[in-house]
């Protein structure tokens, strides 16, 4: 049976790879960082308690910033597959934090492949490169394009890249970079804008919002649906030889146009709803990233089949269905005088 660990696997790649490698029979070995509350969240549909004779995820305590943590790890998992998608991946956060970016995206990436090459462990290496290095740079994007990054997380993610090639050219690793434009699902952070837009939808329709506020919405980008992505990721380390692949639709559209998409679908005017907060506005913007996924077609066979409304409509129909079945956790669960949250009372 083959092994992988994936680093990140509480996040939404994460999650869709653990599921993607489980039913290709994979034993999945998942890095997770200790939390006073879980945040098992999105793989919990997948976990059987590790006592159980089938079970085949596995999760493990540690961080990205523990470089021991990972090489002991490793040492005892033994992957043949690692997955690095861990990290600070929220752009507009990384303006406020970028010290703790770095650490996790950079040195994190350092560490792991650190520990694979003392390790020794033979394994094939992805790591989880980002669009927003190609930042200035002239789209279409292609893997010759040059990296022009505009915020902490993409130079972050440029020395990640970087790294990898040179751990691949100068130990003869087998580590490729994913360079992943824009993927979103249902799964998606509920801070980044897609899934904000999709949730406060699903909120107006159910009259429980009235507004939703956003920053600039000419940004271009090239959106694709995150299951389809992960598998572009297996098939990456799946080559006789490693090598860096772009994974993108192709196509390119606006935030605004995303926005309309999504309260289209649930028979809204966004104009009505939508308001301009300048707070959501980065010191740099990048106008355009625009991938050409032409070599991961050659060479993987990979192929995007849901384009950006499609994306809209399913991010807004599961956001919809969440909002009808949501839980109301810790309202009203403490029995002293005076702490009560009820109008009631
Ligand atoms: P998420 O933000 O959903 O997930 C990030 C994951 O990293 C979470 O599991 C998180 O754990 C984990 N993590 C964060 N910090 C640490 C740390 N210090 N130690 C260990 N784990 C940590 O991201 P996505 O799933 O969307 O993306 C996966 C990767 O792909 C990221 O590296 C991202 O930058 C990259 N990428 C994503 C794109 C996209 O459009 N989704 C586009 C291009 C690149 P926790 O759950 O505890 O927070």
């Amino acid at each position: 049976m083959r092994k992988a660990l994936i680093t990140g696997v509480t996040g939404q790649d994460g999650s869709y790879l653990a599921q993607l490698l489980l039913a290709k029979g994979y034993e999945v070995h998942g890095l997770i960082r200790r939390a006073s509350s879980f945040n098992t969240g999105r793989i919990d549909h997948l976990y059987q308690d590790a006592r159980d004779p089938d079970a085949r995820l596995f999760l493990h305590h540690g961080d990205m910033t523990d470089g021991v943590r990972l090489l002991t790890l490793l040492g005892s998992i033994a992957p043949d597959e690692v997955y690095n998608l861990a990290g600070q991946s929220h752009v507009r956060e990384s303006f406020d934090q970028p010290r703790f970016t770095a650490e996790i995206v950079a040195m994190g990436t350092l560490h792991l492949l650190e520990a694979i090459r003392h390790s020794k462990v033979d394994c094939r290496f992805y790591q989880a490169g980002s669009s927003d290095m190609f930042g200035d740079s002239t789209p279409p994007h292609t893997e010759r394009s040059l990296f022009a990054p505009r915020s902490p997380e993409a130079t972050a993610k440029a020395y990640a890249h970087w790294t990898t090639r040179n751990y691949r050219e100068g130990y003869g690793l087998y580590a490729v970079n994913g360079i992943a434009f824009n993927h979103e699902s249902p799964r998606r952070g509920e801070t980044f804008v897609t899934r904000k837009i999709t949730q406060a939808v699903a909120r107006i329709q159910a009259g429980r919002q009235d507004h939703l506020y956003l920053g600039d919405l000419t940004p271009v980008r090239d959106w694709g649906y995150a299951p389809e992505y992960v598998e572009g990721m297996w098939r990456m380390l799946q080559q006789d030889q490693p090598d860096d692949y772009v994974l993108a639709t192709g196509t390119g559209r606006s935030v605004e146009e995303f926005v309309e998409a999504a309260f289209e679908h649930a028979g809204l005017e966004w104009r009505r709803h939508v308001r301009f907060d300048e707070r959501y506005l980065r010191p740099t913007e990048v106008e355009e990233l625009l991938g050409d996924p032409s070599k991961a077609a050659e060479k993987l066979g990979w192929r995007t089949s849901v384009g950006m409304e499609q994306l809209a409509q399913i991010m807004v129909d599961a956001d919809v269905d969440a909002l009808e079945h949501e839980g109301r956790h810790w309202v009203d669960d403490v029995r002293l005088p005076g702490w009560s949250t009820s109008a009631t009372d």
